[in-house]
């Protein structure tokens, strides 16, 4: 996370010092004032960044990676039946990376591919795939927030992906 911030409550540009953040341009001389959002100390809360762009969405690629080594370790997963003993995370797009499965081929690539699901590059949220390039619309999911309970619902075909899914 950056060294310099926003304050989420006061809105004052704020910085990291010694693992507290502070305003460094509170005129008060009581330190206090600089490392809390009111002056007058009535509202006595500590400044709270606001969480970047930049790092929601390295929080989404390290919730996709994760995601992906859950689904590829899965017991469901080496489904040769059907095909599917792989997934891989595509090149993130504008808005969404999708999350391909297929057939795991020697030379590490994925044949017959279908989409298993999309996922927000900014929040995390999981979408079932209304197409190869589009994702249906209503989140089921936040890979972020919700990593457990994806990890627990997890099932090789993306049912638990679907609104009416119930645990069985
Ligand atoms: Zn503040």
């Amino acid at each position: 996370m950056s060294t310099t911030n926003t304050c989420a409550h006061c809105q004052r540009a704020i910085v990291l010092v010694d693992g507290a953040w502070v305003d460094p341009e509170a005129a008060g001389d009581d330190s206090l004032w600089r490392e809390t959002c009111d002056s007058h100390d009535t509202f006595v809360a500590e400044h709270e960044p606001v969480v970047s762009d930049t790092d929601r969405r390295i929080a989404v690629l390290q919730a996709i990676d994760a995601f992906v080594a859950m689904a590829n370790a899965h017991p469901s997963t080496p489904h040769h039946d059907w095909g599917v003993t792989g997934y891989q995370a595509d090149t993130p797009g504008q808005k969404v990376t999708r999350i391909i499965m297929g057939d795991l081929q020697a030379d590490g690539s994925l044949k017959a591919r279908s989409v298993h699901c999309f996922v927000d590059n900014l929040t995390g949220d999981v979408f079932k795939a209304a197409g190869w390039k589009a994702p249906a619309k209503g989140a089921r999911y936040n890979l972020v927030h919700d990593f457990a309970e994806v990890e627990r619902n997890f099932y090789w075909t993306g049912s638990y992906l679907y609104a009416d899914w119930k645990r069985k």
